[in-house]
């Protein structure tokens, strides 16, 4: 039985209830965690703000970037734990779990350099005048992180409204969430005052909506579905809490008749078949000019062929997919795409080995996919790439362009000139030219643009979003 973790205690839900862990590789139950409720949001903050206001107010800046430098190395001291962790809550493949853990020390390192360097300016003004500017931290954030990448988007986000000074509640996914408690217990560990990091699980609609509307939570950072993120937004809005979004993508890769298709033709595989597919950034669409569709395709279909599923103590390319609802999603779009007549141009395997009751789910290459069909259009969030061709860079761009998301794009082609003007043309968060993903760097400001969200998390540039600038006019005369 896992419990909630607030000021630096392990506490029941005052619920009483629970909630069933599923395990992704054979659908069994393997743990509960606690549904808790607004009350205990309620207990959460209190110890949050408590902490904000006393023990938290009296670290300066060098202080508050050792605390965050020794989670890190404890962090790292822990790897093997919270890759096992990972796993078994999402059925990651080891690789994976173990980069995310990896990538969860590496952001706490990344925060604790930037604790004591966040500084305002002076502004030149009137004579008499002296004007200066603060970063100052909002006080307590609210962090709703999703099932996908637990450690990594807790890393981003934690680690970042930490070193800018906040206090944090987190609302973990129900689907998984055992390695933040985990990491949580690490930080009381390693020193972290009573109240400076708290973890509240349950469900969305109810603890998640309970700190959402919490009039001491001062800020939100929320990670999930364009959908949820509406209706966070909707809720904030009301007491005009601040936001930062990091919603969906359906981010196009985008290959060029002159392109090196030997480095390109891996990235775009990791990019579609990466936690199986479940990743905001995947690169979903691929887009290829027109003169090289056919035999870029064939090679890719070879490729997808040799494609393993399997489970995530084998470490293949796949793991299952989280739950049987989101098995469930991928079926129902590629049954859309056979309605449509869209054909299928390779599929990968699952493994015998995979237990029958597991969410195993075979990467499937799509072609000819039409750009208003809903595959091209929304993410299925499942390893499903949609080939289209494109004649020249202007439609390259209205098709990169053509869906509500902005959040990633990757454009491989030799031209120096047009990597710029592609780079220029395409709306989203973040472009990359001959890579993709550029190895998901934490220094790297990462975010969207329409429903992919606003904000920015990330790099030096998340402390923005997680403070308020204060100016400060002195009238001395003279
Ligand atoms: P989701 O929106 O269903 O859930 C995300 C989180 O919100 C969970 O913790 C959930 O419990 C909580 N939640 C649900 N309803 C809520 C409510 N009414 N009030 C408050 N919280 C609520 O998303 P998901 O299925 O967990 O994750 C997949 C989605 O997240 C995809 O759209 C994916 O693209 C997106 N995502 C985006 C990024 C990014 O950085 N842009 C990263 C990872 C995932």
């Amino acid at each position: 039985m896992h419990l909630n973790f607030i000021a630096n205690q392990t506490r029941p839900s005052s619920s009483g209830q629970t909630i069933a862990m599923l395990d992704p590789s054979d659908g069994q139950v393997f743990a509960h965690i606690q549904r808790s409720n607004a009350a205990d949001i309620d207990g959460a903050v209190q110890a949050a703000r408590q902490c904000f206001e006393g023990a938290w107010s009296k670290l300066d800046g060098v202080e508050r970037g050792r605390l965050l430098m020794r989670l890190s190395r404890r962090i790292s001291e822990c790897l093997d734990e919270l890759t096992a962790i990972e796993q078994r809550d999402c059925g990651k493949p080891t690789r994976q779990a173990r980069a995310d853990a990896t990538a969860l020390a590496r952001y706490f390192e990344f925060y604790a350099g930037a604790c004591d360097k966040l500084h305002g300016d002076t502004i030149p003004y009137l004579n008499g005048y002296s004007v200066l500017t603060w970063r100052e931290p909002h006080g307590v954030t609210g962090h709703v992180i999703p099932w996908n990448y637990p450690m990594q988007i807790f890393g981003r986000s934690v680690g970042g409204a930490l070193a800018a000074g906040n206090v944090c509640v987190v609302k973990p996914a129900e689907d998984a969430c055992l390695s933040l408690l985990r990491v949580a217990e690490l930080a009381a560990e390693v020193g972290f005052p009573a109240g400076a990091l708290n973890i509240v699980t349950g469900y969305g609609h109810e603890v998640g909506d309970a700190l959402a509307r919490h009039p001491g939570i001062d800020h939100i950072s929320f990670t999930g579905s364009p959908t949820v993120g509406t209706v966070i937004q909707q809720v904030a809005a009301v007491r005009h809490c601040p936001v930062t979004l990091e919603l969906g993508g359906k981010s196009p890769q985008i290959v060029f008749a002159d392109a090196d298709l030997d480095a390109a033709l891996p990235a775009i595989i990791n990019a579609i078949v990466q936690n199986a597919g479940q990743t905001c950034s995947a690169g979903s669409r691929l887009l290829v000019e027109q003169t090289i569709y056919e035999p870029l395709l064939e090679r890719l279909g070879a490729a997808f062929e040799a494609l393993r599923v399997g489970p995530p103590s084998m470490d293949l390319d796949l793991g299952p997919l989280i739950r049987q609802s989101q098995q469930q999603r991928v079926w129902d779009f590629l049954s859309d795409a056979q309605v449509a007549h869209i054909p299928m141009v390779a599929q990968g395997r699952v493994v015998d080995e995979a237990p029958e009751s597991g969410f195993y789910q075979a990467p499937t290459l799509l072609r000819d996919v039409p750009p208003e069909h809903r595959l091209a259009q929304q993410e299925v969030f499942g390893p499903v790439l949609c080939a289209m061709p494109f004649q020249g860079e202007d439609q390259a761009v209205a098709l990169a362009n053509g869906t509500p998301f902005g959040l990633v794009a990757g454009v491989w082609t030799a031209d120096g000139a047009r990597q710029f003007r592609m780079a220029r043309r395409i709306r989203s968060g973040q472009v990359f030219i001959n890579n993709y993903g550029a190895g998901g760097g934490v220094e790297l400001p990462f975010g969207g643009v329409k429903s992919s969200g606003y904000g920015r998390e990330k790099g030096f540039e998340a402390l923005q979003s997680f403070t308020t600038l204060k100016t400060v006019a002195i009238k001395h005369g003279g």
